[in-house]
This record gives C-alpha cells, sequence and structure tokens, in this order.
C-alpha cells in the first residue's frame, strides 16, 4: 500500500533551518492550472517541453502527467561562462538533441528570479529558429524580476526569499522535499 508522504514542518540543511512555506498540495494545484493552460493553448499540437535542469525536475514530472495530449519532453542544462568580450555572461544549452525548427516549445523552469537566465536562454534558444516559444515557470519573484522576456504561465508569485525544496537546492540538499521551505532569518 502506498504511504502518504510525510510533511516536514521545518528542515535542516548544512547549518541552515527552513520552515515550510507552500505545502504540496497547493504546488499541486498550481501544476495543474499550468497544465489546464497548456493544453488549451497547445490544442492540435505537439509541443515539445524543454526542461531546464536540475531545478525543474520534479515541476516537469508533475507537469507532464497533468498533460493529456502528446507531447515530446528534453532536459537541457545551461552553462554559463565569461566571455572575453563586452558582452558579458553568455549561456549555452547542453543537451538539446531535438531538431527545434519550426516547432512549438514550451521552456520549464523551477523559479524566475531576476530573468537573466531565461532571457539568456531565450536568447539562445531563437538561434535554432524555433516556431512559438512559451515560458512556463513554477515561481515568480515579482520584486526581483526585471527580464525583458514574457512569463506566459506561471504558477505562484513568492517573496524574495531563499527557498529550497521541490526541486529546488542550498548546494545540493533539499531538492527531494514534495513542499517549499523558506529559510529562517
Ligand atoms: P534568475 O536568472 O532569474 O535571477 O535566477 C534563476 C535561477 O536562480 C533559478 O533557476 C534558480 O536556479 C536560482 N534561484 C533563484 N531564486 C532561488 C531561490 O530562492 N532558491 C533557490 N534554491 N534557487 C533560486
Ligand atoms: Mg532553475
Amino acid at each position: 500500500m502506498l504511504q502518504a508522504s510525510l510533511i516536514m514542518e521545518t528542515i535542516k540543511l548544512y547549518d541552515k533551518e527552513f520552515i515550510l512555506s507552500i505545502p504540496p498540495a497547493r504546488i499541486q494545484e498550481a501544476v495543474a492550472r499550468i497544465a489546464k493552460e497548456i493544453t488549451s493553448d497547445m490544442a492540435g499540437e505537439t509541443p515539445l517541453f524543454i526542461s531546464i535542469l536540475n531545478g525543474s525536475f520534479m515541476f516537469t514530472s508533475d507537469l507532464l502527467k497533468n498533460i493529456g495530449m502528446n507531447c515530446q519532453v528534453s532536459f537541457v542544462r545551461l552553462s554559463s561562462y565569461q566571455e572575453v568580450s563586452s558582452t558579458g555572461k553568455v549561456t549555452e544549452i547542453i543537451g538539446l538533441n531535438e531538431d527545434i525548427k519550426g516547432r512549438s516549445v514550451i521552456i520549464l523552469e523551477d523559479i524566475v528570479d531576476t530573468g537573466n537566465t531565461l532571457e539568456n536562454f531565450t536568447g539562445q534558444l531563437k538561434l535554432h529558429n524555433p516556431g512559438k516559444v512559451r515560458i512556463a515557470t513554477l515561481l515568480l519573484k515579482p520584486a526581483v524580476f526585471s527580464g525583458n522576456i514574457r512569463l506566459d504561465y506561471v504558477g505562484m508569485e513568492v517573496p524574495d526569499d531563499f527557498i529550497v525544496g521541490y526541486g529546488l537546492d542550498y548546494n545540493g540538499l533539499g531538492r527531494n522535499f514534495e513542499g517549499i521551505y523558506k529559510i529562517i532569518n
């Protein structure tokens, strides 16, 4: 028999304590709502979801379980490096094996903070001449967001606190928890 998983009220990662901020049920509601919106917006298409690792793995898994139409999924990583030029930080997409030319693509991100990561990413992606490009992020920190990109699907807005859980980590720990936890003090 499946056992309901234990929802911890607080967790400790290294020297830091975190308190439950978004319980699993609220996350699942947001995920299901995004899935519904995507399903109606993409009717008749076979979209390609591009999931940005590592943080988005849990969001991606739960979201896709709520998508009833045919779709594909690809997992990518971003490598940032300083280019010796005035352009500063350049992001390279690693692991994009599909030909995305002309395809409807939905980028899946765990959290958007400043928006720099996604702005970089969509810039790189457009070099591959995709069709429609949509962005779905589970979380958004509106107080910090200054990106020049449109976020088509946003699960929840969150304050500018450092959070972990549901894929998000603190130095590698915390990704496994079903809820989202915010740092105490
Ligand atoms: P941005 O480029 O939008 O400023 O940052 C986005 C990335 O920063 C996210 O993909 C995530 O990896 C990381 N990030 C932003 N805020 C948080 C947070 O509160 N907790 C964790 N664990 N990562 C965050
Ligand atoms: Mg991320």
